[in-house]
């Protein structure tokens, strides 16, 4: 028996865990104070009414025999694909319901899609960014190039920004940085990987915060993208789904490789490695496109929103460098006097009792940068930056 080396190749990742650790110590050593975390990349409101009515009603359905569900397609509910589908209409991007793959969130998918591809390939993943795909592409072997983000490029790498890759992981809005790729930015990325025969994954998790009307929130409102991209959603962040679990990828009939359709690779693995989201959780998702729903997620959205806005204006106020948090729910600044990222947590944890994430827990390219989360109340936001004001005036 063999185990999968390449797992092997994984660097421990402590981000987290040390940051829990060294709030403990700080707590323990400084009973009574307040803390305030501005580091969680987790939501803080709870699911809104028109999603948990269309929950319990989806419950009592299970409870009788006429409207019971059990094993439903692994593709999703065409209540919901359909859904989906005239979400997208409403951005002009024209897709079938079978383009559509509901499943337990966009993570789990990022990781899996790597089933379809190939593992003698390249990976061109940003450098700093959202942790799993770099861990997944580990796990599977295949090889990885970075592509750099820093101030010049305002952490919007472009291709000449890296050494190239078959696959090309793009995040807008950027998870850790907040910053968004315009439509101008992507159609140059579109052409690259038509030209290329590279696959684009493009991660929108954060699409519902994109509020500016000129930005993209979906690359298919890029011309050319349903030849070269997949893309990844998810209802975590746009309806406070991250402990209920649903998300969709969305894989064009028109993405071709060596004569193969995608789709039907991804349908083929879905169908015999997955079994399908909950109905009830389905049912739940859907109520996100009713008018209603939509009116309440815009809601909470926008409370996220105006809590990145007091961030923006502080770190503005102060003269700090930073990227995001105006259609995002992260701002990434640069750590003053050219601290180090972990020195400047232990600075804002001391000094003004505040918590953030390190920059270089996403990758080399973070390090003296800093993430600061929208994710939290009123309130406390408020209270964090008047400390960070005090300590930085
Ligand atoms: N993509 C990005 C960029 C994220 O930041 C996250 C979660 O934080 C995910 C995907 C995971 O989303 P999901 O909860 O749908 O698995």
């Amino acid at each position: 028996m063999q185990v999968n080396q390449n797992f092997l190749n994984l660097e421990d990742s402590y981000l987290f865990s040390t940051i829990a650790r060294k709030v403990n110590e700080f707590q323990d050593a400084h009973q009574g104070e307040k803390v305030i975390r501005l580091g969680i990349g987790d939501v803080t409101l709870p699911l809104t009414k028109s999603v948990v009515s269309a929950m319990q009603e989806a419950v009592s359905e299970m409870s009788k025999s006429e409207t019971f569900k059990g094993y439903g397609p692994e593709q999703g509910y065409d209540f919901l694909r359909n859904a989906i589908k005239d979400y997208y209409a409403t951005k002009k991007v024209e897709l079938a319901a079978d383009e559509i793959f509901v499943s337990d969130g966009a993570k789990s998918d990022l990781g899996n899609i790597l089933d379809i591809f190939g593992t003698t390939g390249t990976s061109l993943i940003p450098n700093p960014v959202y942790p799993t795909y770099l861990d997944t592409n580990t796990m599977a072997g295949r090889k990885i190039n970075f592509l750099n983000g820093n101030e010049k490029n305002n952490f919007l790498p472009m291709p000449e920004d890296g050494d190239g890759g078959d696959l090309i992981y793009l995040c807008s809005p950027n998870n850790p940085t907040g910053a968004t790729y315009t439509k101008e930015q992507l159609k140059i990325w579109v052409d690259y990987a038509n030209n290329n025969g590279a696959v684009i994954l493009f991660d929108s998790a954060y699409e519902f915060f994109v509020k500016d009307a000129e930005l993209p929130t979906s690359i298919f409102e890029i011309d050319g993208a349903k030849t070269c991209a997949i893309e990844f959603c998810s209802f975590s962040k746009t309806a406070g789904f991250t402990g209920t679990r649903c998300g969709y990828t969305v894989v064009p009939q028109d993405l071709v490789r060596e004569n193969i359709k995608l789709n039907k690779l991804w349908l083929r693995r879905q169908t015999t490695k997955f079994n399908g989201v909950p109905y009830i959780i389905q049912k739940g998702a859907a109520a996100v496109f009713t008018p209603e729903g939509q009116k309440e997620v815009e809601t909470n959205i926008r409370y996220y929103l105006e809590n990145a806005k007091i961030i923006r204006d502080a770190f503005k106020e102060l003269g700090f460098w930073f990227v995001g948090g105006d259609n995002s729910p992260y701002i990434w600044i640069k750590c003053p006097d050219n601290l180090d990222s972990w020195t400047f947590f232990d600075k804002l944890l001391n000094e003004a009792h505040v918590v953030g994430t390190p920059g270089v827990g996403f990758g080399s390219g973070g390090e003296g940068y800093f993430r600061i989360s929208a994710f939290g109340a009123r309130e406390n936001v408020i209270e964090a930056m008047d400390r960070i004001k005090k300590l930085y005036k």
